[in-house]
C-alpha cells in the first residue's frame, strides 16, 4: 500500500510496531523523500505533525497463527487502535479507510458472501478475537461516520497473498510453498474440501486505492472470486513447484470456515474493479520472491 501511494505521488507516514510484520519489508522505502516511518503501537494515542488527507488503518495480526498467539493485542488493535486512528482522522479532517475482513462472515451460511450478509461468527471461539475485533472496528467506523460526519470506507478483505509474506506465518500460501520447495509433506487441515479464493496483493491494493477515493461508507468486499478447495490448491502448488511432496492430513482447526468466496458485484459496480492477476502468475511471482529471499532457510538440510 505504501509503495502504491508513493508511486501515485503522495507523501506517506508509515506507522507500525512490527508485532507480526517485518521491518525488512520497508527497508527499500527508508530514505525515500516522501516516506517517513514512525515506530508506534496504535493502541496508544497517536499524534502526527504533518497535515493528512487520509488515514488508512491496516493494523492487526491477520494470520490465524498470529492472532491465536496474540488474542488480547488483536482485540486491542481493533478497538483502541481503531478509536485512536479515527480520532487522528477527525483531528486532521482526513478521510479514513478501515481494512476489515471476510472473517466478519464467520463460517458463512450464505454463499458467495455478499456485503449485506450479517455473518455466522462464534463470539467465544478461538477465532473470535479477530472476528469480533474487526466487527467492532466496523461498528466504530460507522459510528464516527454517523456521529461526526467523517468520510469513511470499509474494505472486507478476503484471502490475499504475495511477496513479502512471512514464510512461517502459518497461512496456507506460505505454508504450502515452503513445504513444497523443501520437499516436505504438504499439510492439509481436515480433508481439504474447505474452499478459499486467493487474491494477488497488487489487485487488492488497487481495490483499496479505488475504494479510498469513493464515497461508499458501507463495507465493500475485495477479493478474488476464483474459488477452489484446499486440496486442489495443494495440487496446484505441487504442480507449479515441480515438487514431489506428499499431501498429508492434519486436524482441522476449530471454527475453520467451510467455504469462502467473495461476491464482488459491488466493487465491480462502484469501483470498476476486479482482480486481474491469474493465480498461476501471482503464485509464480510469490515463488520467485520466496526462492530469492529465503534460499538459505529453504534449503537447510538439503
Ligand atoms: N490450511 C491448511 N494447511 C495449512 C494452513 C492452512 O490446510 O498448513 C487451511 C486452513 O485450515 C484454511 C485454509 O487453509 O481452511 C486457509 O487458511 P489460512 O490460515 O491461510 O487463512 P484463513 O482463510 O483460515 O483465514
Amino acid at each position: 500500500m505504501c509503495d502504491r501511494l508513493l508511486a501515485e505521488g503522495h507523501a506517506v507516514v508509515g506507522v507500525d510496531n512490527f508485532l507480526t510484520g517485518a521491518e525488512q519489508n520497508i527497508t527499500h522505502l527508508m530514505g525515500h523523500p516522501r516516506f517517513r516511518f514512525v515506530s508506534h503501537d496504535i493502541t496508544q494515542p497517536l499524534s502526527v505533525a504533518d497535515p493528512l488527507d487520509a488515514v488508512v488503518n491496516m493494523a492487526s495480526p491477520a494470520s490465524p497463527k498470529d492472532y491465536l498467539e496474540h488474542p488480547i493485542e488483536t482485540l486491542d488493535v481493533g478497538s483502541a487502535g481503531t478509536r485512536n486512528t479515527l480520532e487522528l482522522a477527525r483531528a486532521k479532517s482526513a478521510r479514513y479507510l478501515l481494512t476489515s475482513t471476510s472473517e466478519c462472515y464467520g463460517d458463512p451460511l450464505v454463499h458467495p458472501q455478499v456485503e449485506t450478509y450479517w455473518g455466522n461468527v462464534n463470539p467465544v471461539g478461538p477465532r473470535s478475537c479477530y472476528d469480533e475485533s474487526k466487527r467492532f472496528a466496523e461498528a466504530l467506523t460507522m459510528a464516527y461516520h454517523r456521529t461526526h460526519g467523517l468520510r469513511t470506507n470499509i474494505a472486507r478483505i478476503f484471502n490475499t497473498y504475495g511477496p513479502r509474506m512471512k514464510l512461517d506465518d502459518g497461512r496456507v500460501v506460505p505454508a504450502f510453498v515452503y513445504q513444497a520447495l523443501r520437499g516436505e509433506p504438504i499439510t492439509i487441515f481436515g480433508d481439504g474440501t474447505q474452499t478459499r479464493s486467493f487474491c494477488y496483493v497488487s489487485d487488492l491494493v488497487d481495490g483499496l486505492y479505488r475504494l479510498m477515493h469513493s464515497d461508499e461508507h458501507y463495507p465493500v468486499n475485495l477479493g478474488n472470486p476464483d474459488e477452489m478447495t484446499i486440496l486442489e490448491f495443494a495440487e496446484r502448488i505441487r504442480g507449479l513447484t515441480g515438487s514431489s511432496s506428499p499431501i498429508v492430513s492434519r486436524p482441522l482447526p476449530e471454527d475453520d470456515p467451510r467455504q469462502r468466496q467473495p461476491d464482488i458485484s459491488k466493487a465491480r459496480r462502484l469501483l470498476n474493479w476486479e482482480p486481474r492477476v491469474p493465480l498461476e502468475e501471482g503464485l509464480r511471482l510469490t515463488l520467485d520472491h520466496f526462492r530469492g529471499h529465503t534460499s538459505s532457510q529453504l534449503f537447510i538440510g538439503r
